[in-house]
């Protein structure tokens, strides 16, 4: 049986969120025997979850920076940085795939569009006056990012940040971010759930300055989506299903920011018009797809692990001290 190339995609987005779910649980079970949220401290305690460290981008590209300037990675969660890294590199190779393969928030996009488009077989979109300088907010975040960190931190800058009490317990800070969730954050968030559920991937298209890195990187890409004009029909399914909003029906070749290789146009076509190719006749199909977002991630993992910059370097006297304090730390 031959299966729709989104639902290579599909599973391994769900493969990702369910082991971002367990990451996020064994970093609660972590961070409660070493005293959060008032708990007593235990004498055994689970492995510390790295991989968790994928949800501090900002202190990755600033533990980036060091490395670049300073010549060798910083100790303090080296995973987010190598996390960060295989982002780049899928999104360079396979065009934006992190976004559309393995990014929570583009599984949690597609689930808030449905309700949606059932009861009323349409989409909400906003009109090109309003879309085109909204859709340029998620470039000014980033810009800002690049400005203050890119731009502005000095090699001492950079380690006075990496080396601070906060880049410690950065993890435990996002942990608590959604375990004791702030009455304002709750607001932000259903308002974000509300404005997705009008707007396809409201988050991503308006205001992610993660995805607007990547896009732009993505640009890079030898890999994109074509279309056969032969052999379309003008019939706009691959339109219409494109959580991207993506002329996909009137381009020969999509050249955008904001394409994730997330094979829904492939598998909304019934003229076999799509393709998702390389330097015009390299053709590969969503298992292979999937093999190699997986391959170039698991590389950057192994790589880390076998220079030995995975695992944490934060002593366990620091997380003894922070992680019972860590709600009250403030940025530096
Ligand atoms: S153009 Fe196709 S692959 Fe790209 S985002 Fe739209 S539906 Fe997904
Ligand atoms: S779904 Fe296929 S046939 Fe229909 S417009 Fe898109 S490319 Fe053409």
């Amino acid at each position: 049986m031959k299966l729709a190339p989104r639902t290579y995609r599909q599973t391994v987005q769900w493969g990702f969120f369910l082991f971002i779910l367990y990451l996020g649980f064994q970093l609660w079970r972590f961070a409660v025997s070493y005293g959060l949220n008032g708990a007593l401290p235990e004498t055994s305690r689970p492995p510390y979850p790295d991989g968790a460290e994928g949800f501090l981008p900002i202190g990755a590209l600033t533990s980036l920076k060091y490395w670049l300037v300073a010549g060798h990675v910083h100790s303090a969660h080296p995973a987010a940085m190598f996390i960060f890294i295989g982002a780049i590199a899928v999104s360079v190779i396979f065009k934006k795939s992190f976004c559309g393969w393995i990014c929570p928030i583009g599984l949690i996009s597609d689930w808030l569009r449905r309700p949606w488009r059932r009861l009323f077989k349409r989409e909400l979109s906003l009109p090109p006056w309003l879309d085109y300088p909204l859709r340029s907010l998620k470039y000014i975040i980033l810009l800002f990012f690049f400005w203050a960190i890119v731009m502005n931190m000095d090699k001492a800058a950079l380690q006075g940040f990496l080396d601070g009490d906060y880049w410690k317990v950065a993890d435990i800070k996002m942990l608590l971010f959604f375990t004791n969730i702030s009455a304002l954050a709750l607001d932000v968030i259903i308002t974000l759930a509300i404005l997705s559920l009008l707007l396809k991937g409201f988050w991503c298209r308006y205001l992610c300055p993660y995805g607007a890195l990547l896009g732009l990187l993505s640009l890079a890409s030898p890999f994109g989506i074509r279309r056969d004009k032969d052999r379309c029909t003008g019939c706009r399914k691959c339109a219409r299903e494109c959580p991207a909003s993506l002329p996909v029906d009137r381009k020969e070749r999509v050249i955008s920011p904001e394409c994730t290789s997330c094979q829904s146009c492939i598998s909304a076509c019934p003229e076999d018009a799509i393709s998702y190719r390389a330097l015009r006749n390299f053709t590969i199909s969503g298992p292979w797809l999937a093999a190699g977002i997986l391959g170039v991630f698991l590389g950057v993992y192994v790589l880390a692990l076998a220079t030995g910059h995975w695992h944490s370097g934060v002593s366990q006297a620091d997380l003894r001290r922070l992680i019972p304090v860590a709600g009250s730390l403030e940025h530096p």
